[in-house]
C-alpha cells in the first residue's frame, strides 16, 4: 500500500506526468481551423469566377469584397458563391464620409452609405463591415476629446444595433499612429467596441498595423472572442504577400493566441505582391498553414 501510494504520487508529480497532462489539455484547445480569406484583388484571374476557382483550388474559404457599390453586387456575389465552399468574410469599408466628421453633411453621407453597405453585408451573410472612425488626414474632424469619444460610442451603438437587425456587425480596424493615432492597438478598438454597448460593434487586428503592438499574442487576447471578429494579414516589412519579407513574416505568436481562443472567423489577405501572383499567393498560403500547424 505504501509503495503504491508513493508510486501514484510519483506519477502525478514528476515533470513528465505534469507535462503530458498539459500537452493533452493544449491539444484539445489547439484544434482550431485556420479559415483563410482573400480580398478580391489577391487571387489571379480575369473575373470573379476565375478568382473564386483559384481560391477553391487552394482551399480558401473566405472572400472579402470591398464595400463600394456592394448593394448592386449582392446577386452577382451570391450567384458566384453558389455551390462553392467559400463564404463572404468581412466587407472592407467602401462608404463615403466618416463618422467623426465635423460637417453634418459629411456625417450624413457616412450614415446613409454605411447603412446601405451594412444591409448588403447582412444579405450576404458577412461577418461585418470594416470601418475606421476617422483617419488622421480626414478633416475637419471633431476634436479628439473625451466628449468626442462618448459621441463616437453613442453613434457606434446606433450603428451596431442597426447591423444586428441586418444580421451582421460593424468592425473597428485599428491602424497605426501615422494613419489613426487614437486607435492603433487591437485593445484600443476592443475598448471602444465594449463602450459602444452593442452586440453589433466588434473589432479586428491587422498583422501589418500590429507592428505597433508589444505582443501579437497579447493584442488578440486583449479583444478575446467577444470582440475579435476579423483578422487581416500581409508581409511584415513591405505589406506584400506573407513570406515575401522572409524571416520578418512570423505570425506564430498571434496564431497561438487565435488557436487558444478558438477563433472561428477569418484571417484575410490584404496586401500587394512583388512577384508572380500565382506563385507568391500559393507560397503565402503554404507558409501560413505551416506556421499555424506549428503552434
Ligand atoms: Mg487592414
Amino acid at each position: 500500500m505504501q509503495t503504491t501510494l508513493a508510486g501514484m504520487a510519483g506519477v502525478a508529480l514528476t515533470p513528465m506526468g505534469l507535462s503530458s497532462c498539459i500537452t493533452k489539455k493544449d491539444e484539445e484547445k489547439l484544434t482550431t481551423t485556420l479559415n483563410l480569406s482573400f480580398q478580391e484583388g489577391i487571387p489571379p484571374g480575369e473575373n470573379l469566377t476565375e478568382k473564386l476557382d483559384f481560391m477553391e483550388s487552394m482551399g480558401i474559404v473566405g472572400f472579402e469584397p470591398g464595400g463600394r457599390g456592394l448593394a448592386g453586387r449582392v446577386n452577382e456575389i451570391q450567384e458566384a458563391l453558389k455551390n462553392r465552399n467559400i463564404k463572404v468574410s468581412a466587407i472592407c469599408a467602401g462608404f463615403d464620409g466618416f463618422i467623426l466628421a465635423e460637417d453634418p453633411e459629411v456625417k450624413a453621407t457616412f450614415d446613409s452609405t454605411m447603412r446601405d453597405i451594412v444591409a448588403a453585408a447582412g444579405e450576404l451573410g458577412s461577418t461585418g463591415v470594416i470601418m475606421v472612425p476617422a483617419f488622421n488626414g480626414q478633416k475637419p474632424c471633431l476634436p479628439h476629446t473625451q466628449e468626442t469619444r462618448d459621441y463616437l460610442c453613442e453613434q457606434l451603438h446606433e450603428l451596431g444595433e442597426y447591423a444586428v437587425k441586418c444580421g451582421t456587425t460593424v468592425i473597428l480596424e485599428p491602424l497605426n499612429r501615422r494613419e489613426c493615432f487614437y486607435m492603433r492597438l487591437v485593445g484600443d478598438a476592443a475598448a471602444i467596441a465594449r463602450d459602444a454597448q452593442s452586440e453589433g460593434v466588434k473589432c479586428m487586428g491587422d498583422f501589418w498595423h500590429m507592428q505597433e503592438e508589444a505582443s501579437d499574442y497579447g493584442a488578440f487576447w486583449s479583444a478575446g472572442t467577444k470582440y475579435l471578429q476579423h483578422v487581416h494579414i500581409a508581409s511584415r516589412g513591405r505589406r506584400i504577400m506573407p513570406g515575401e519579407d522572409g524571416d520578418k513574416d512570423d505570425y506564430r505568436d498571434g496564431f497561438r493566441a487565435l488557436k487558444q481562443m478558438g477563433y472561428d472567423k477569418f484571417v484575410s489577405f490584404e496586401c500587394g505582391t512583388k512577384g508572380d501572383r500565382r506563385e507568391t499567393v500559393t507560397a503565402a498560403v503554404n507558409l501560413l498553414r505551416a506556421q499555424w500547424d506549428e503552434v
